[in-house]
């Protein structure tokens, strides 16, 4: 059985409504919509017929990762907020996955951009086009939870809806998964747009500098990003800048030759009516300019950017059948074993640099087996044993309650993070079984299974890292200091 989910980022587009209209209408249906609210403040909740979660207006790449990490299928397919689905859609995704082999991480859908029959298309009509041949646009993207999981998902610094699909695909592709384009195939119209939007967009160069203090110069040939005009958007600055020297006249003609040229690229093949050409002549004055100040602003802001997730500053160890032997509802200190490799791995993490801490379900105090004292005389224990660790997080609620701690919930890992000031995803969580590992996810942090008896195959073959014992579970995570990845 192939399970899939719909994650839907949202700034709360009328559209969102019609295409969860064309996903109601389909023939196959997903074990979950999520809709992603990215609205920094809501006045009012969405009212769509799907879960809906909270992204916090921090962009596109955060947003489909809170959906994701809150899916559990399979595979996550991402539509975009403004797309509408054939009928036939949900036949030809599931068939598209389902020839998906084992070393396929993501199924690209075909994007048709709807251009007008009776003129030519504007420059920005043209630039939507682009959507068309882009390689592993999230618009309509399936991507395997496993994979994303791998990588630690979209990188959260890419603030809009540019680049952070090409970023994650090159990261995805480098721990030598495949990506391919599918079958199925959804429809992007062109949205209306202002005046200025050309002139906008070149807030994305912030992204390019983002890209290349990551992956280096060569960062366009390995994503497959087609190469822009920045050289000559620089170029173009230069002569203006010099026209101001005593160069002035020589430079103020190749200014305007430039400036020239490249609206006469953009107006060629366009509709020559007065609002195109009105658009066209204000913004290839100042495209340059913004071109080149969020390229500079970007490099300055991004210098000496490691790649997402970046480094580990922090670990968090599940107590139970991770540090110490598991005795089922232990209150008693005296009972504490230490797992063999328990102190070693604590003591070359600890060297290392890195906090450390404790993530623990105890529902045997909400279940009344044993109480609060008692688990902090053992936790106490283990602080002498192990310790000193920067945070104690414990669940003391049965499975019942609810809470938002008890892990599988992310709480213990949060509130960890909170304490520690460190970023969840700059913490590994290290535990024995797949609540540990989903946790991790929930909160944005990575994990390190170390199985036990105690361990379900399915967990194992769900969880992105395993470890065949902490002292390998240490040797990964020391792996990620430098922000490198296995
Ligand atoms: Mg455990
Ligand atoms: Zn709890």
């Amino acid at each position: 059985m192939t399970s899939w989910s719909v994650v839907i980022p949202t700034v709360g587009r009328a559209s969102l409504a019609e295409l969860l209209a064309d996903l109601a209408g389909q023939a196959q249906q997903p074990q979950a919509v999520l809709v992603v609210d990215d609205r920094r403040r809501p006045e009012k909740a969405l009212t769509v017929d799907a879960v809906v979660l909270r992204g916090g207006g921090r962009g596109p790449a955060a947003a489909r990762n809170v959906g994701w990490r809150a899916a559990d299928s399979e595979w996550i397919v991402f539509l975009d907020d403004d797309v509408r689905l054939p009928t036939d859609w949900s036949e030809e995704l599931l068939a598209d996955l389902r020839s998906a082999g084992p070393e396929t991480a993501g199924v690209q859908g075909r994007i048709a951009v709807p251009l007008p029959a009776a003129r030519a298309a504007t420059d920005w009509e043209r630039s939507t086009a682009g959507l068309e041949n882009a390689d592993w646009a999230t618009a309509d993207m399936a991507y395997r939870r496993l994979a994303l999981a791998e990588v630690g998902g979209f990188d959260e610094r890419f603030p809009r809806a540019y680049r952070e699909d090409a970023e994650l695909a090159l990261r995805i592709r480098r721990r030598g998964w495949k990506l391919v384009h599918g079958r199925h195939s959804v429809v992007h119209p062109v949205r209306a747009e202002r005046f200025w939007v050309s002139l906008r967009v070149q807030r994305g160069n912030a992204d390019d500098a983002l890209f290349r203090a990551v992956h280096g110069r060569h960062w366009r040939r390995e994503s497959g990003c087609p190469p822009g005009r920045f050289k000559w958007h620089l170029a173009t600055v230069a002569a203006a800048v010099l026209a101001f020297t005593r160069f002035g006249r020589p430079a103020g003609l190749v200014w305007s030759l430039l400036t020239a040229d490249f609206f006469r690229r953009r107006v060629s093949g366009g509709p020559r009516t007065t609002d195109e050409m009105l658009r066209m002549a204000a913004t290839s004055v100042l495209i340059p300019f913004a071109a080149v100040w969020y390229r500079l602003r970007g490099t300055w802001r991004h210098r000496g950017s490691a790649p997402w997730p970046g480094p580990v500053r922090a670990v968090l160890f599940d107590r139970d059948g991770t540090l110490v032997r598991d005795v089922p509802y232990n209150g008693d200190a005296d009972r504490v074993e230490l797992l063999p490799d328990a102190r070693q791995a604590v003591e070359r993490l600890r060297t290392a640099g890195l906090r450390l801490g404790v993530v623990s379900n105890q529902s045997g105090i909400g279940r009344g087996l044993i109480t609060a004292e008692q688990v902090a005389e053992v936790n106490r224990r283990v602080d002498e044993l192990l310790g000193p660790f920067s945070t104690w997080q414990v669940c003391p609620h049965d499975s019942e309650d609810g809470c938002a701690c008890r892990k599988p919930a992310p709480g213990l890992v949060l509130a960890a993070a909170a304490e520690l000031g460190v970023p969840p995803s700059q913490i590994v969580v290290i535990g024995d079984i797949g609540s540990d590992v989903e946790a991790a996810e929930a909160a944005g942090a990575r994990s390190v299974l170390v199985p036990t008896r105690q361990t379900r195959p399915e967990e194992i073959l769900q969880a992105p890292t395993t470890a065949p014992d902490l002292r390998s579970a240490v040797n990964q995570v020391l792996d990620q200091l430098s922000g490198r990845r296995r």
